[in-house]
């Protein structure tokens, strides 16, 4: 069900503790840690702790908590000192999507193509 953790998703393992992670921020509602596979000299990903499949199903189900989200991020580049950065949701599998737990790409730290790849 939607916001119940699922044994097998990889995200909410992270959010357990069972699954290591290179923790950056934790808020009540949200988790920021390093991708495993960095696309840019930050990348990091800010996930809710609650289950949702996707950025969309995330904000149908639990508008508070995607704007929970949303705020990590920018608590995530000025952190990071990012004066510009880009916030990705890849949904579907068609985007790129691949782990079926709602999660923001923070990238930064070097110049990012417009439009993407
Ligand atoms: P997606 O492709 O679904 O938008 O993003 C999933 C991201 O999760 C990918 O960038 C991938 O590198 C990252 N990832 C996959 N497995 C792990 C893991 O075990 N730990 C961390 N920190 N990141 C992971
Ligand atoms: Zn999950």
């Amino acid at each position: 069900m939607t916001g119940e953790p699922q044994d097998d998703c990889l995200f909410c393992r992270i959010v357990a503790g069972t699954i290591p992670a290179t923790i950056v921020r934790e808020t009540e509602t949200t988790v920021a840690f390093r991708d495993i596979n960095p696309q840019a000299p930050t990348h990091v990903l800010v996930i809710p702790k609650a289950h949702h499949r996707d950025a969309a199903a995330l904000a149908a189900a639990a508008p508070e908590l995607a704007a929970d989200v949303l705020r990590e991020t920018q608590a995530v580049a000025d952190e990071e000192k990012l004066e510009s950065y880009r916030i990705v949701f890849n949904t579907g599998s068609g985007a790129g999507q691949t782990v079926w737990h709602a999660h923001a790409h923070v990238l930064g730290g070097r110049g990012l193509d417009w439009p993407p790849g």
